[in-house]
């Protein structure tokens, strides 16, 4: 039997649908720089999704995606600066949750304290919590920009530990960032869960996995259990 007192979440492609937040993200971008494309058109998308392979799920700097842009498509170098500040400024407009998370969290609630340790920029991801009215259903939120320690540091896990007052060992954390989540929850002591849908990726290691949110609690069920 193993005791799980806490249980936290990543946001991006966790709590939120990434992968669908960011093409939405990168359709605005492509209107912006080739204002004649049509959308929907197989040129409009093929940059949408040479943007999406350059962003690279969301764990490169936005810097390196624009400047990939800018030299496959020979624009002006300028441009890389005004997508990056219209990036910090709107992202947050484009988030979407994952199925079922409010109401997940509620039931999590209801027998654990519930947290999110978030990676990024302090102003990006507070306004995408608040955006979502996520906040409220949280007992400590972590941004990495606030603490100036990013995941997999395990110094950011220990300290969602301290504000929820459990050891490492009762904390279930979900992410789907193998590096940031999975790798950092582990060098912490937390127990990692991954959050991943794509069927296509491998992964021979043993490592509890779900696919949608809502699997979180049977997920739990399963680790308390053994
Ligand atoms: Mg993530």
């Amino acid at each position: 039997m193993t005791k799980i007192k806490a249980i936290v979440f990543d946001f991006d492609g966790t709590l939120s649908c990434r992968p669908r937040c960011a093409y939405d993200k990168y359709k605005s971008d492509v209107h912006y720089v080739f204002p004649d494309l049509k959308e929907n058109t197989i040129e409009f998308e093929s940059v949408v999704q040479n943007l999406l392979t350059w962003d690279q799920y969301g764990t490169i700097n936005k810097d390196y995606v624009y400047r990939q842009l800018v030299k496959t498509y020979n624009l002006n170098e300028e441009l890389v600066d005004v997508l990056t500040k219209r990036w910090l400024e709107d992202f947050h407009t484009f988030s979407i949750l994952r199925e079922g998370v409010k109401e997940t969290l509620i039931k999590l609630r209801e027998n654990y304290k519930v947290g999110c340790i978030t990676n990024g920029n302090s102003q990006t991801q507070h306004s995408k919590l608040e955006y979502c009215n996520l906040k409220e259903y949280f007992d400590s939120v972590i941004v990495s920009g606030d603490l100036g320690v990013h995941k997999p540091d395990p110094r950011i896990f220990h300290e969602s530990c301290r504000q929820l007052g459990v050891n490492p060992s009762e904390m279930v954390y979900v992410g789907d960032t193998f590096y940031a989540d999975v790798y950092g929850a582990h060098l912490a002591g937390c127990i990692p869960v991954w959050i991943w849908n794509d069927e296509e990726r491998h992964c021979d290691t043993d490592v509890i996995r779900i696919h949608e949110f809502i699997e979180i609690l049977e997920a739990i069920d399963k680790i308390e259990n053994q």
